[in-house]
């Protein structure tokens, strides 16, 4: 299955009648993870029909309410659908905090478990892990404690190579997991069948990396380096370079050079700043640098591969 990107909001500071903050939806492997919740992100849930109880797992890069606003809204209107399965939510010290506070002092609860996975590390840490996905974080350069994640499949197994496995009938079905995992088949003859023979090579595991919010920052791209796809902020344009480096933000330019240093597949633009009207003017500098760039906008999705 590709992995697949629902941009809900992507601008920052404050929402308008048109647009919203941060938000996305990444669906890797049958998880739907929710990537920061900027205010009103449960109305874009809705707009785009994600199924609330789909999401397990919300990440959420830092606390600044363009990042965060909505999530006191999403977990409330959990409980009110009667959800009961845990919702896991990783973000900075605080978060939790952040929420509790929220839920007393409105005396609501959530008679569903949620569990805070708290964050302080400064070096990139493996925060999630099942069978076929890992989740890294990319400490990033704000004005507060940040993160990014890096979204990475595990390799899969081999694909069995039907058209030879049944010129071989001594191969049984229950032979198949083995072939799967890498195993050589050993005939009664006691002459080996390889497993190259047998199998086709896995799917290219896919990355996807999400950097936001973040002054330029080029150690992160040993951290991104070959990601299919990679979410760069860039708040501003190069003409205010100076502002982005005083706000800790970063310009299209800036994200296309570490797109650039990291080989990336593709690079999405986003977070940028209402000052700007024309949108392409961030697609047109940063191409100078990095041709295979796109601009967020809301609803849309970005498919891989
Ligand atoms: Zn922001
Ligand atoms: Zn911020």
């Amino acid at each position: 299955m590709s992995l697949k990107l629902t941009i809900l909001g992507c601008h920052s500071a404050m929402p308008s009648a048109s647009t919203h903050t941060t938000s996305q939806l990444l669906e890797i492997k049958n998880h739907s993870f929710l990537i920061d919740c900027g205010e009103g992100t449960q109305v874009q849930l809705r707009k785009y029909k994600v199924k609330f109880s789909k999401i397990k797992h919300i990440f959420i890069s830092h606390l600044h309410g363009d990042h965060v606003f909505g999530l006191i809204g999403l977990i409330s209107t959990f409980r009110l659908l009667n959800r009961e399965t845990e919702l896991h939510v990783y973000g900075p010290v605080g978060i939790k905090e952040f929420i509790c506070v929220q839920l007393k002092l409105s005396k609501s609860f959530a008679d569903y478990p949620i569990k805070f996975h708290e964050l302080s590390s400064k070096e990139s840490e493996l925060i999630y892990e099942d069978k076929k996905v890992k989740v890294y974080t990319i400490p990033l350069k704000h004005r507060i404690y940040t993160n990014g994640f890096l979204f990475q499949e595990k390799i899969g197994e081999r694909k069995l190579n039907m058209d030879e496995i049944n010129k071989h009938p001594e191969i049984d079905i229950c032979d198949y997991q083995n072939l799967k995992n890498g195993k050589d088949f050993v005939r009664s003859n006691h002459n080996i069948l390889s497993n190259e023979l047998l199998t086709h090579a896995p799917l290219k595991p896919l990355s996807y990396a999400y950097c936001s919010d973040t002054a330029f920052k080029p150690e992160i791209t040993e951290i991104i380096k070959n990601s299919d796809l990679l979410y760069h902020e860039s708040t501003f344009l190069d003409d205010r370079e100076d502002l982005a480096k005083k706000t800790k933000h970063s310009t299209a330019k800036q994200a296309a050079q570490i797109a650039k240093l990291a080989n990336v597949g593709k690079l999405i633009l986003g977070h940028y700043s209402g000052r700007y009207e024309n949108l392409n003017d961030f697609k047109k500098e940063a191409s100078t640098i990095f041709s295979n760039t796109y601009l967020a906008k809301e609803g849309e999705t970005f498919i891989i591969p």
